[in-house]
């Protein structure tokens, strides 16, 4: 289960921004273009379908997401080497480790990225719902949609396709995650989605990319400092995010569908 079952928004639960992405798009057949690239990609590496999504032919308006997390240096820099000028989403939750902010700054001048945004919750919804930065204490989903999914909403509504991080193997809920799929009139471009977590490994080692400082403290998958914890060898990576909730995806990448049920 992806979301805690007494999760009931406290606002808004389809925000009007992407209603209004909808109302004003002209965009393309996105769902045919996803079926069509994942044919077109099948048994392609992780660059050559970034660069199939990248190809100016297809009149797309392409965005990146990173967390600056544990194995975020992969794509970046496989973003980096197709064209360091694609605009990268940092969701700067105001929870986040001192580490990551570091190693955001790191790796964005080793890897030469032109256009990191930092982006925020909303001032207003912030101060009426978490003026205290303790929502995630007593419901953490709508604290992660809070920070996250409202913000990346706003942050990418110019955007009519997403790069992400997301790997197969990282959890239950992407077991079936193809390279190309459409979500809230989307295309999400997934150039990792068949990596394992020795996949990441080789490339960080083969390029010899700056690794997050947390990594070597147990720390394989890195979100907010409240809901992330290290993890023993014998874990899965993504056991120490939400540790002890019943909760294992923030929401940005399940569609506002999902998280309004
Ligand atoms: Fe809030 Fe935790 Fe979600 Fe961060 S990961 S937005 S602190 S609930």
């Amino acid at each position: 289960q992806a979301f805690s079952g007494s999760y009931q928004p406290t606002f808004d639960p389809a925000p009007t921004i992407w209603q209004r992405r909808r109302a004003a798009s002209n965009d393309p057949d996105l769902q045919g273009l996803a079926d069509r690239l994942n044919r077109e990609t099948e048994g392609k590496d992780a660059s050559e379908i970034l660069k199939a999504a990248l190809d100016p032919a297809l009149g797309l308006r392409v965005g990146a997401i990173s967390s600056f997390g544990a194995e975020s240096a992969a794509l970046l820099h496989i973003v980096a080497e197709t064209d360091r000028d694609v605009p990268v989403v940092f969701l700067e939750t105001g929870q986040h480790f001192l580490q990551t902010l570091s190693y955001r700054i790191q790796l964005t001048k080793a890897l030469g990225l032109t256009d990191v945004r930092l982006v925020t919750p909303d001032a207003n919804e912030k101060a009426s719902l978490d003026a205290r930065d303790d929502l995630w204490r007593t419901d953490a989903d709508a604290c992660c949609d809070l920070r996250k999914v409202r913000p990346l909403a706003r942050a990418t509504v110019g955007f009519n396709a997403v790069i992400t991080g997301r790997k197969r193997y990282q959890a239950a809920t992407r077991a079936e995650l193809k390279p190309f799929e459409v979500l809230d009139g989307v295309l999400r471009i997934n150039p990792l989605a068949d990596w394992d977590a020795d996949d990441v490994e080789a490339w960080l080692e083969a390029h010899d990319l700056p690794r997050h400082p947390l990594v070597e403290q147990g720390y394989r998958s890195i979100g907010c400092w409240p809901c992330t914890r290290a993890v023993e060898d014998d874990e899965e990576a993504r056991a120490g995010r939400w540790s002890g909730m019943d909760k294992v995806e923030c929401g940005i990448h399940l569609g506002k569908r999902q998280v309004a049920a």
